[in-house]
C-alpha cells in the first residue's frame, strides 16, 4: 500500500493523539529507516533513544526468534529461567543491589513513586497520606493520570484531573529553589538527569551532586530517571555518572530492549526496594522471559560495543560541528553525549518546519517543544555517517 493510503487509515481508524511527520517506515536496519516507497532515511531520533543499539540489531532479531520459540510469558505466578539473568546481570552492570521488571517507562516511574512513599512512611517516618515527592519544572516521566499531574505543560494535563497530591514542583538547574522546597514530609527527589523531552535542558554541573547533599541532609532519596539519558546515550552508562553522586534509585527503560519490546526497570538500593513485599505491587507482563531474554543481549551489546563511549565521542564531535553553524535562527547548541538540542530563535518559525525539511533531505528527527530541534541517532552511528548528516542539517539551518 501506498503511503497516502496508509496515512488516511491511520487517520480513519486511529485515535488522533499523535502529529506524526508523514512518512511510512516499513523497514530498518541499523541508522537506516526505509519508507514503503523504498526511500532512505537517516534515523536521527532512535525512538526517543529506545533504539540506541540501532534498528534490528541481528543479534535481537536472533535472541527475539530463539525466546519467542520457547517461552514469552509465565506471569509472576511462577519463576522462569530468564528473569534472576537479567536481575543479575543488571545489578552487577549498574552497581545497584535490586531490580524491579516492569514494561514501559511511565509504569517503571510509577513503580519507583510507590517506593519513595512507602520508603518515606515505614523508614523516615512521614505521617500517613502525608509524603511529598520533589520534581521540576519541565520535567516529563510519562503520561498516567499521576505523573501528568506533576507536569507543568498545561496540554498534557488539561482536561485529565484530578489529579494526584503530593508533589511538590520546582526550578530546574536552581539548587536554592530546591533548598527551600524541602520540607519534614519531603521523601525523595525524582530527577531527570537532562531534561529530554522538556528540550534537552541541561542543568549546572554539580547540580546532582548539591541534590544528593540536600537529600542526605534532609533524609529524603535521590532518584534519577535515566529512561532516556540513560544505557549510552549520553556518553556513559547513566547520565548522572558525570557527577560524583550515587542515587538511592534510577528507573530505566527505552534502550533496555533495543527497541525490540517494551521493558523497563526500577533499580535500587536494598533498603529503598525493601518496601515492596509479596502483593504490594505487580505486572502480567513484567519480568516476561522473552523481554528478559531481549534484554540481556541488548545489554550486552551495549558493553560489547562501546557504545557510551563512542556517543561521547561522537556526541561531542557533532556537538562541535553543530555549533559552527552560522545561522541567525541558531539561539543555541547544547546537549550530552548523543543527546543534542538545537534551539531556535522564537521568530524562527517553530521547530517543526525544520524537522519537515531535514525529512525532505533524507533525515528524520523531532522538535521537542516549540523551539528546540533534537539530534539522537543511534550511538552505532559511525563518523562517515555523522558527517552525511551534518552536511543536511548545515544546509536546512542555513537557508530556510
Ligand atoms: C520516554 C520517557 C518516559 C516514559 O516512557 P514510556 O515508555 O513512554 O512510558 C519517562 N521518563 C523519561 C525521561 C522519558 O524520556
Amino acid at each position: 500500500m501506498k503511503s497516502r493510503e496508509l496515512i488516511e487509515l491511520e487517520e480513519k481508524f486511529g485515535a488522533h493523539n499523535y502529529f506524526p511527520l508523514d512518512v511510512v517506515i516499513e523497514r530498518g536496519e541499523g541508522v537506516w529507516l526505509y519508507d514503503v516507497h523504498g526511500n532512505k532515511y537517516l534515523d536521527f531520533l532512535s525512538a526517543y533513544s529506545a533504539v540506541n543499539q540501532g534498528h534490528c540489531h541481528p543479534r535481537l532479531v536472533a535472541k527475539i526468534k530463539e525466546q519467542g520459540g520457547k517461552l514469552t510469558l509465565t506471569s509472576r505466578a511462577f519463576r522462569n529461567d530468564q528473569l534472576p539473568l537479567l536481575c543479575k546481570e543488571l545489578c552487577e552492570l549498574t552497581g545497584f543491589d535490586k531490580v524491579l521488571p516492569m514494561n514501559s517507562g511511565a509504569e517503571a516511574v510509577e513503580t519507583a513513586i510507590k517506593a519513595m512513599r512507602k520508603w518515606g512512611y515505614t523508614v523516615k517516618g512521614v505521617e500517613k497520606d502525608r509524603a511529598e515527592i520533589m520534581v521540576f519544572h519541565n520535567n516529563f516521566h510519562g503520561r498516567t493520570t499521576t505523573i501528568v499531574g506533576f507536569s507543568t505543560e498545561q496540554q498534557y494535563q488539561q482536561g485529565f484531573g484530578p489529579f494526584t497530591p503530593g508533589f511538590s514542583l520546582v526550578p530546574y538547574g536552581d539548587i536554592n529553589a530546591a533548598k527551600k522546597a524541602f520540607t519534614r514530609n519531603t521523601v525523595a527527589v525524582l530527577v531527570e538527569p537532562v531534561q529530554g523531552e522538556g528540550g534537552i535542558n541541561v542543568p549546572p554541573a554539580g547540580y546532582l551532586e548539591d541534590l544528593q547533599e540536600l537529600c542526605r541532609q534532609n533524609h529524603a532519596l535521590l532518584i534519577v530517571d535515566e529512561i532516556q539519558t540513560g544505557l549510552g546515550r549520553c556518553g556513559r552508562l547513566f547520565a548522572y555518572q558525570y557527577e560524583d553522586v550515587r542515587p538511592d534509585g534510577v528507573i530505566i527503560g527505552k534502550a533496555l530492549s533495543g527497541g525490540f519490546y517494551p521493558v523497563s526497570a526500577f533499580l535500587a538500593s536494598d533498603e529503598v526496594m525493601g518496601v515492596f513485599h509479596p502483593g504490594d505491587h505487580g505486572s502480567t507482563f513484567g519480568g516476561n522471559p522473552l523481554a528478559c531474554a531481549i534484554s540481556r543481549e541488548a545489554l550486552r551489546i551495549l558493553v560489547d560495543e562501546n557504545l557510551a563511549a563512542r556517543a561521547a565521542e561522537s556526541g561531542a564531535y557533532l556537538l562541535s560541528r553543530l555549533a559552527s553553524i552560522q545561522s541567525r535562527h541558531i539561539k543555541e547548541v547544547r546537549g550530552k553525549g548523543l543527546l543534542i538540542g538545537v534551539e531556535l530563535e522564537a521568530d524562527a518559525g517553530g521547530a517543526r518546519r525544520y524537522c519537515e525539511a531535514l525529512a525532505q533531505a533524507g533525515l528524520l528527527c523531532k522538535e521537542t517543544h516549540e523551539n528546540v530541534v533534537r539530534f539522537a541517532p543511534p550511538l552505532t552511528i559511525d563518523k562517515e555517517t555523522l558527517d552525511w548528516a551534518f552536511v543536511r542539517i548545515k544546509g536546512v539551518l542555513e537557508n530556510l
